[in-house]
Order: C-alpha cells, then structure tokens, then sequence
C-alpha cells in the first residue's frame, strides 16, 4: 500500500512509484585553483540552476534495472557505470536494504555538456530510491552520499543559486532578493570531457608564474544583489573557457553570434562546450535563440530560465 508522507516532506511518499525532476546547472563563476595533491582542483564556483530538466521515474522490481530514452540514449551504458545505478547502490549500501528498483530516465541535459547532467542523474536517483524505498534520508546525508559520487551532485539536491568550495561538493546557499535570469544554451554537437578540459587548462597554465590564484566569487555576488542583467553579465566568469576554446576553438563562433544576436554576455558553460547566453527577459531570450538558431553555430539553441530548485519528488 502507498503510504503518504506529510507535506514537510515535500511531497516525499514511502512506496512508489516516484518520479524525480532534476534541473541542469551553469556556472555563473568558476574560478579554479592549482591541482592538487589529491588530483582535485580547488574550485569557487557560483552555481546556477536553470529550468532544462531530466526526469527519472523509479518503481519496484526484483533487481535493479535501467531504462532510458532522450539525450544520449543508445550512446551511454546503462550499467553499472551509468550514475544513475551507482548513486541507487551507494544509497542501498549506506542504508543497508537491498538496491532493488526499476528505474527510468527521460534525458533532456545533453551528455558531456559541461551542465552537470551525470551529476543531475545522480541526485535525482539519491531522492527517487530514497522515496522509493522509504529510507527517508535528510536531504544533508544524501548531499554526502552524492559528494562521493561526483562534485556537482550535492548542488543538485540543493538547486537554486549557491557558492561551492572544495572541489565544488561544499556548498552554501547565496541570499539574494529572488531576481529570475532568463538564459539561452547553445547546444552542441558532440560532447567535451571535463578531465580532458581540466587537463588542457593544467597544459596552458604549465610554467606560468606565480601559480594562477584562485579568483574569489565576491564580485559575482555582489552583482547578483544589483539584479541588472548588464551587471551580472559584466561579472561572469570561468577560468576552464580558455581550456575549453583550445580543445574546441569553434566554440568562439558561437560566443561571437550570441554577441551578434544581441545576448547581454555570453560564456562557456563549466567544462562546455554548451554556451551560455545571458538576456534580459523572456522575449529578448526567444530573439536570442532564434539569431543563434539562424546562424547554424549550434546543435540546438534552448531557452531557460534560472534559478531552479533542485531535485524534487513531483
Ligand atoms: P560536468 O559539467 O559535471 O563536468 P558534463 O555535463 O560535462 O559534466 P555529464 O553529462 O555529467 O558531463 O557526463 C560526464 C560523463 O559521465 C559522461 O560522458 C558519461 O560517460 C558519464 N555518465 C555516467 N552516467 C551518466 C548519466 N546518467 N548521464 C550522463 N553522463 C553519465
């Protein structure tokens, strides 16, 4: 039998089947430190969801099995190296019940798009099984189960607009005065690895001195208090762009007919190669879109707003 959970659940039910949304995420800064002995980079990031979402339904079954269809169906294994299977497990292990569940993902987050789309999946499979299975975990210990599983997950439990430090897994909500920003994404063809991205940056900071610092996040956040579009797109920043224009040098066509098109700025999103174009209002995005669309740079030029919540049980 279903049984509901209260509403200070969010709507959680113990039982099944659930149905998880997860939004994508842009970088609205990244500012990237030198590597680190652990292999990681320190990162100080400001993290931005906006409304592109993937949608993972789970119900009950006799083992645990994947399905999916949309963005990257066919092309990404569906076993245990899919996220979506590894964040299931990792829950089951650290909740100590069996990792039984059919699961299904509707994918609209491009793979390899530097939109945190693996990490999405992640969550949203933390939240699923945890309904499905009435694990009932509080959203911080699901945040420390994700933080192993990739660094972005923890940001996608959480959603909305946040700093993260680390290596981008610790993460702290930014208290803004609630301003919608209204987007396009220059979709690519073809994906960008993130360790390779990051790897072109060590390349091209090789022998540079004094080590590149690690720019701080205070002048995006202040810009984000201003709720003006040309100030907040005056401050965006990411540290792996010239990274990824190496690996892609294509990508500055696409950063050239945002321009033309009008965008207020326009960045590569985290390790790309999607763009992001920041406008003014919905109607100045849909002009935007449809320039980038005319001009054949993109696979696909998609409208989207931001912030977004996080993971949620719909
Ligand atoms: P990020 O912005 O976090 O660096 P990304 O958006 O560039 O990531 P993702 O789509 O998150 O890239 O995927 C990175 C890699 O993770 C993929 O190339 C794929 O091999 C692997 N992967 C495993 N599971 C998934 C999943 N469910 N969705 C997407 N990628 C997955």
């Amino acid at each position: 039998m279903t049984e509901a959970w209260g509403p200070e659940d969010g709507g959680r039910r113990a039982g099944g089947p659930v149905r998880v949304r997860v939004p994508a995420k842009i970088n609205l800064h990244l500012g990237v430190g030198p590597l680190r002995t652990d292999g990681f980079h320190e990162l100080n990031t400001v993290y931005h969801a906006v409304s592109l979402f993937d949608e993972l339904r789970a119900s009950h079954g006799d083992t645990l099995t994947l399905t999916m269809e949309g963005e990257g169906a066919g092309e990404l294994a569906l076993d245990d190296s899919n996220l979506v299977i590894r964040a299931a497990r990792a829950l089951a292990a650290h909740a100590r019940v069996p990792a039984y569940a059919r699961l299904h993902l509707r994918k609209s987050i491009p793979l390899a798009g530097g939109l945190a789309g693996g990490s999405a999946d992640a969550a949203a499979a933390l939240l699923a099984c945890d309904a499905l299975w009435g694990t009932g975990m509080p959203r911080d210990e699901l945040a420390a189960i994700g933080a192993t599983l990739g660094s972005d997950v923890p940001f996608l439990l959480h959603g909305g607009t946040a700093l993260g430090t680390g290596h981008g897994e610790t993460v702290s909500p930014i208290l803004a005065r609630p301003t919608t920003w209204h987007w396009v994404l220059a979709v690519a063809d073809g994906g960008l690895s993130t360790p390779e991205v990051y790897r072109e940056l060590d390349r091209l900071r090789d022998g540079s001195w004094p080590p590149a610092p690690l720019e701080s996040a205070d002048s995006l956040m202040t810009a984000l208090r201003q709720r003006r579009p040309e100030v907040l797109g005056a401050a965006l920043g990411n540290d792996l762009q010239p990274a990824a224009l190496s690996l892609r040098p294509q990508l500055a066509d696409v950063l050239k007919a945002g321009h033309a098109a009008g965008a207020v700025a326009g960045i590569v999103s985290g390790s790309g190669p999607t763009c992001a174009f920041l406008t003014r209002d919905a109607n100045h995005a849909e002009t935007v879109a449809a320039g980038l669309t005319a001009a054949g740079v993109c696979r696909q030029a998609r409208t989207a707003r931001g912030p977004m919540p996080g993971a949620r049980v719909t």
